[in-house]
C-alpha cells in the first residue's frame, strides 16, 4: 500500500465541474494541485472541490450528472459540501427511452467453472445448509434453543453440512395477512426456503394459532417446484406432507418434548444433506446479488466501478447478477430503461419505479430519505450524486429481467444475466429479498464500513478505500482503495473479486464475515398494516 505524497483529485468525466479529494486526511487550504488549481480551503477525503468558479444558480455536475444547483457563487477551489446545493427534482417516469441504448454484445467467457452443490431443479449451492423454517416471531427462542444444540450434538456427526440456520423474522403474526401487499413477506419467506444454499430440504417449525399457516406458507405445489427433479434419490419427496412441528401440538408434554421433536426432525435432512458432494460446474450457475451500505464518495470511484467491472465478467460467464436498492437508482432510471434489452422489461423498471413512488409518498417523503449522516460526512451531498455512485455496480450489460420484491428468478423463468431486483435500499432487507431471489454470493461494497454478514450465503465484502481496509484489515474482503492509490486498475480489482468470487463459492475460501459468524437477521419487508 503507497500513501499517496502528491495532492489528487478525482473526476468522474470530462465535462465534471467538481472532482474529489483522493488524499488520506483530506487537503488543507493553499494545496496546489498539479494543474495549478489551489485550494482556498481544507477539504477532506472524499468530499468535493469546484474544479472552476460555479455561480449561484448554476448545475454543479458530477458523473456527468447535474447533482445539484449552487445557492451561492462557490470560487474555485473550494469545497462544495451539500449545504451549498440545492438537489435536483426527480425525473418523472413519462417519456422515458425505452431499449434504445442496444449495447454491443459481450464476447463470452468460457472456462471459469467452481465447484458447487447441485441441485434438483437446476440450482446450484455454493454452502450446505440445513434450513429450519418458522412461521411466526413467537417460536424464535425455542428454535435458537433447538439450533444450538443441534449444533452442539448432531453436525458434528455431519461433516459434508456447513451449518444450521433457523430462518427467523419479525413476521407471521399481528399482521393484516389478507392485505394485497402481505404477498411480499409470505412470498419472500417461502422463496428464502427454496434458496439454492439449502440442498431442498424443508422443515418447518410453527407455534399453531398464528396468522401464517404452515400451509399459508407452502400452498399445494410450491415445494413441487424445488421438486422438479431429475435425480430423485436425493432430497425431498414430491408427495411427501409438508415437515412441520407444531409447539401446541398436543403430543408435546413440556419444553424439552418440542425440542426432541425438531431435532428428530432435523436429523433426517441433516442425513440427506450429509450425502451431498461438491461437483465442478461451470460459472454460470452463480446467482450473485450485488449491494452497497455505509457509502462514502469513494463508493462510485474504486468498489463500485470494480464489482461493475466483476458484473459484466459474470455475465458474460452465463451468470446471474442482481442489482437493486430501488431509491438508488431512481435518479439513474433514463439510463436504465434505456439499457433494458426490451421495452417490455424497461416498463417492468418503471412499474416498480413507481410502486416505490407511491410507497414513499403514503409515508410523506421522497427517495431523499435514503441520505444517511454517515454518507454526508463521507462526501455524498444528496441522493442524485449517491444514486449514480450506486448505479455503476451493474456494469454495461443489458438489463434482460426484473423481479418484484421477494420474488424468485427461476419462477419467472431468469436463469442467466444482468437482473434488477426491485428492493429498498436498507442493507439488511435488500440482502433478504435478494436471499428470496436465489442468490448464492453475496457482494457488498462499503466506504464508511460496516460489518454486515448472512448466515445464508457468503458476503464478500469490499472496501472503497486504503484507509478502511487497513483499520479493518480482518472484515474487508477485498481493498478497492487500491484504485485511488494509483496501484491497482478498476480490471485489476474486478478481476481479483472474480476470483475470489469462484474461490469462496468453492467452499476454499471463507469471508471475513463467515470467519467470524457475523450473521445479520433476515428482515422481511412488510408494505402491509400490522395489527
Ligand atoms: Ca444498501
Amino acid at each position: 500500500m503507497t500513501r499517496l505524497s502528491k495532492p489528487l483529485f478525482i473526476r468522474m468525466h470530462a465535462s465534471d465541474n467538481v472532482a474529489i479529494v483522493a488524499n488520506d486526511g483530506g487537503l488543507k487550504a493553499g494545496t496546489v494541485f498539479a494543474d495549478g488549481l489551489q485550494l482556498c480551503e481544507q477539504v477532506p477525503q472524499g468530499h468535493k472541490l469546484a474544479l472552476i468558479d460555479l455561480p449561484k444558480g448554476s448545475a454543479v455536475r458530477r458523473y456527468n450528472v447535474a447533482i445539484g444547483y449552487a445557492l451561492k457563487d462557490i470560487p474555485a477551489g473550494s469545497w462544495v459540501h451539500e449545504r451549498l446545493l440545492e438537489m435536483p427534482t426527480a425525473r418523472t417516469l413519462d417519456n422515458l427511452p425505452l431499449a434504445t441504448l442496444r449495447p454491443e454484445p459481450m464476447a463470452p467467457l468460457a472456462g471459469y467453472t467452481f465447484e458447487g452443490y447441485r441441485n434438483a431443479d437446476g440450482t446450484v449451492g455454493t454452502r450446505n445448509i440445513l434450513a429450519i423454517t418458522t412461521t411466526v416471531q413467537c417460536v424464535a427462542g425455542v428454535v435458537d434453543f433447538a439450533v444450538k444444540r443441534i449444533k452442539a450434538e448432531l453436525l458434528p456427526r455431519f461433516p459434508n453440512v456447513d451449518d444450521v440456520v433457523g430462518l427467523e423474522h419479525s413476521y407471521g403474526c399481528g399482521v393484516a395477512i389478507d392485505a394485497p401487499d402481505a404477498i411480499i413477506p409470505i412470498r419472500t419467506l417461502r422463496n428464502i426456503t427454496l434458496n439454492p444454499n439449502f440442498g431442498g430440504e424443508v422443515m418447518v417449525v410453527s407455534l399453531g394459532c398464528e396468522k401464517l399457516q404452515p400451509e399459508r406458507l407452502f400452498p399445494p405445489g410450491t415445494i413441487a417446484i424445488v421438486d422438479e427433479r431429475h435425480a430423485p434419490d436425493v432430497g425431498h419427496n414430491v408427495d411427501a406432507p409438508l415437515d412441520v412441528v407444531c409447539l401446541q401440538s398436543e403430543n408435546h408434554i413440556g419444553f424439552m418434548s418440542m425440542i426432541d421433536a425438531i431435532m428428530a426432525t432435523a436429523l433426517v435432512h441433516l442425513e440427506r444433506l450429509n450425502a451431498r458432494r461438491r461437483e465442478t460446474v461451470p460459472a454460470s450457475a452463480l446467482v450473485v446479488g450485488v449491494q452497497c451500505g455505509g457509502s462514502d464518495a469513494f463508493s462510485g470511484v474504486t468498489a463500485n466501478p470494480a464489482v461493475g467491472f466483476a458484473t459484466d465478467l459474470l455475465v458474460r460467464a452465463g451468470a446471474t447478477v442482481m442489482f437493486s436498492e430501488t431509491t438508488e437508482v431512481r435518479d439513474g432510471i433514463d439510463q436504465l430503461t434505456a439499457r433494458a434489452s426490451t421495452p417490455e422489461i424497461a416498463q417492468a423498471m418503471i412499474r416498480e419505479m413507481a410502486w416505490y413512488d407511491a410507497y414513499l409518498h403514503k409515508g410523506l417523503v421522497d427517495r431523499s430519505a435514503n441520505t444517511t449522516p454517515g454518507n454526508k460526512k463521507g462526501g455524498l451531498s444528496n441522493i442524485v450524486e449517491k444514486a449514480m455512485g450506486s448505479i455503476v455496480k451493474s456494469g454495461s450489460a443489458p438489463i434482460s429481467g426484473v423481479l418484484s420484491p421477494g420474488e424468485k428468478l427461476r419462477q419467472k423463468g431468469l436463469m442467466q444475466g444482468l437482473i434488477y431486483a426491485a428492493t429498498p435500499a436498507s442493507d439488511f432487507i435488500c440482502g433478504t429479498l435478494q436471499l428470496a431471489a436465489g442468490m448464492n454470493l453475496h457482494v457488498f461494497t462499503t466506504g464508511r464500513g460496516t460489518p454486515y454478514g448472512l448466515a445464508e450465503v457468503p458476503v464478500i465484502k469490499v472496501a472503497t478505500r486504503t484507509d478502511l481496509a487497513r483499520r479493518w484489515h480482518d472484515l474487508m474482503d477485498i481493498n478497492a482503495g487500491r484504485i485511488a492509490d494509483g496501484d491497482a486498475s478498476i480490471a485489476d480489482v474486478g478481476w481479483e473479486l472474480f476470483h475470489l468470487m469462484l474461490e469462496v463459492a468453492s467452499g476454499r475460501k471463507k469471508t471475513w464475515a463467515e470467519h467470524w459468524k457475523l450473521h445479520n437477521a433476515l428482515v422481511l419487508f412488510n408494505p402491509a398494516p400490522v395489527t
